[in-house]
């Protein structure tokens, strides 16, 4: 999406770039070679529907190859175009760096309203897409692995996983070429929930150092803070629904394309969620708030933490100077253009940047990618071992106890906790928060470490350009 008066979303991604790696002592060239997009292409595709021939285009941008397979997700939207597919293929590979998740960045999307067309047609668009990526390995397990993004999800990916199977009856990683796929597909547990859980373990995170919570010009834990989510989709639902539910926040206000849900006191998000799906994705009309049209004004009330979870570019120069947020966690892509950045920072409002923010997902689809090379569950091999040598250090702690008359008995529920082996969902869970936290204290690290780093996402860029040059020069460049 493009800003009247502001650069596009690239040049945004590019300017932000600029002013992290003028910090930076790199050889002559290098700085350029990281930062311009290595390649896009373009693909026009015709296929028969409701009696008549369909034009699509389509495109798949490969940032950066410093590491391969390059990952980033396919965006099915009407907005999609190469300047945006660029810029959300340049973040691809500052995330990664960021969170070291070994990939360069890439990044896919095609021009369609997905509402517009019923399952079987989008099946078709889907298989045919994939069809003409795969044939030119922009969709290939060593070389470029997509992921979903907004309007693709589970479905889409499965899709694409068989017609590359189909393609390539012989390949045994064939299900490593695309990651966020159901499970019974050969997805991974948590997937699905891993971008909005991100976010979560990055705020709690975040709340962990009462020193940065202050820069924000806020105290205390996540509990009872005021929050305002726009986009209730994959990212924004999950994201809400663990903050409110797990963390005791409070959400305010829900945008959504048709207006802002309000409540005070809270909205249940589940129930909320429940509503949408059973309403056309609409928020209007639904009982348990009140409904106000417009809801990119909603954005500038007053919260705790605002989390843009839709789309880029909604935070702009005009609208900046009225936001009220004092933390915003980036967990859209690009949601804060670069003028509007600037002006934030100088109102002292604290940036949680996307590239940290939303890699939740990229790096549960590190895992899945992993699992499908690997051709085994994770935790299959351990999970009952781990169970008995904890059944044996709790019947040695019942048989002390009552051959030395102590009278110690342990809770019903602290041993059923202690038992249980880590299951995948439990193992995800654990690598996504030590994720979260060690690429959290490695920008932090520089964040408070260096005087001319003044805010998070320069710290974030610092990290990540400096693993992406380390990992250039270590192949010649
Ligand atoms: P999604 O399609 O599941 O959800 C997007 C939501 O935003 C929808 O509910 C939609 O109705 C709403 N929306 C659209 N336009 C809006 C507007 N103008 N105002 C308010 N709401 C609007 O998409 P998603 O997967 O949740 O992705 C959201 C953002 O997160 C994107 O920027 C995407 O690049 C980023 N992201 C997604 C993932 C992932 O794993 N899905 C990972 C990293 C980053």
């Amino acid at each position: 999406m493009k800003v009247a008066g502001e650069p596009s979303f690239r040049d945004s991604v590019d300017l932000m770039f600029n002013r992290a790696v003028r910090l930076m002592d790199l050889s002559p060239g290098l700085e350029e070679k990281i930062r311009v997009c290595n390649s896009t292409y373009t693909v026009r595709f015709g296929v028969r529907l409701r009696g008549k021939i369909e034009t699509f285009t389509g495109y798949r941008s490969v940032h950066s190859e410093h590491m391969e397979p390059v990952k980033g997700g396919i965006r099915y939207a009407m907005a999609v175009n190469q300047d945006e597919v660029e810029a959300l293929a340049a973040l691809m590979t500052y995330k990664c760096a960021l969170v070291e998740a070994p990939f360069g960045g890439s990044k896919g999307g095609l021009c369609i309203d997905p509402r517009q067309w019923d399952d079987h047609e989008l099946e078709q668009i889907t298989r045919r897409f994939a069809y003409e990526l795969i044939k030119r390995d922009l969709i290939h397990p060593a070389q470029n692995v997509p992921a979903p993004d907004m309007g693709t999800g589970e479905r889409e990916m499965a899709w694409i996983a068989d017609q590359y199977a189909r393609m390539n009856t012989t390949d045994i990683n064939a299900k490593a070429c695309v990651t966020g796929k159901p499970p019974h597909a050969g997805g991974i547990q948590g997937r699905v929930e891993a971008t909005g859980r991100g976010v979560q373990y990055a705020l709690r995170e975040f709340f962990r150092h009462r020193e940065d919570v202050a820069m924000a010009r806020l105290s205390g834990g996540l509990e009872g803070k005021r929050v305002i989510v726009q986009g209730l989709g994959n990212v924004g639902y999950h994201a809400a629904k663990f903050l409110s539910e797990e963390d005791g926040c409070k959400i305010v206000a829900v945008i959504e394309r048709d207006g802002a849900i309000l409540n005070d006191k809270g909205l249940d998000i589940e129930d909320l969620r429940q509503w949408m799906v059973g309403h056309q994705g609409l928020v209007a009309g639904y009982p348990g708030g009140t409904h106000v049209e417009g809801g990119a004004a909603v954005l500038e009330e007053p919260c705790d933490i605002l989390i843009p979870a839709a789309l880029e570019g909604v935070i702009h120069k005009e609208n900046a100077p009225r936001i009220k947020a004092p933390l915003i966690i980036e967990a859209a892509n690009g949601p804060i253009t670069f003028g509007a950045d600037e002006i934030l920072r100088q109102k002292g409002v604290v940036i949680i940047p996307d590239m940290y923010a939303n890699a939740g997902g990229v790096t549960v689809s590190y895992f899945e990618w992993v699992k499908n090379l690997s051709h085994i569950r994770f935790g299959r091999m351990q999970r009952r071992a781990e169970e008995a040598r904890s059944r044996l250090l709790v019947e040695e702690l019942e048989r002390l106890s009552s051959d030395k008359g102590l009278g110690w008995s342990l809770a019903d529920d602290f041993k059923e906790r202690f038992l249980q082996g880590s299951d995948e969902l439990a193992l995800v869970r654990s690598g996504l928060d030590d994720t979260m936290r060690t690429a959290y204290q490695a920008m932090r690290e520089v964040w408070h470490g260096r005087n001319d780093v003044e805010d998070l996402r320069v710290a974030a860029y610092l990290v990540s350009i400096g693993r992406v040059a380390a990992a250039y020069r270590s192949k010649g460049l």
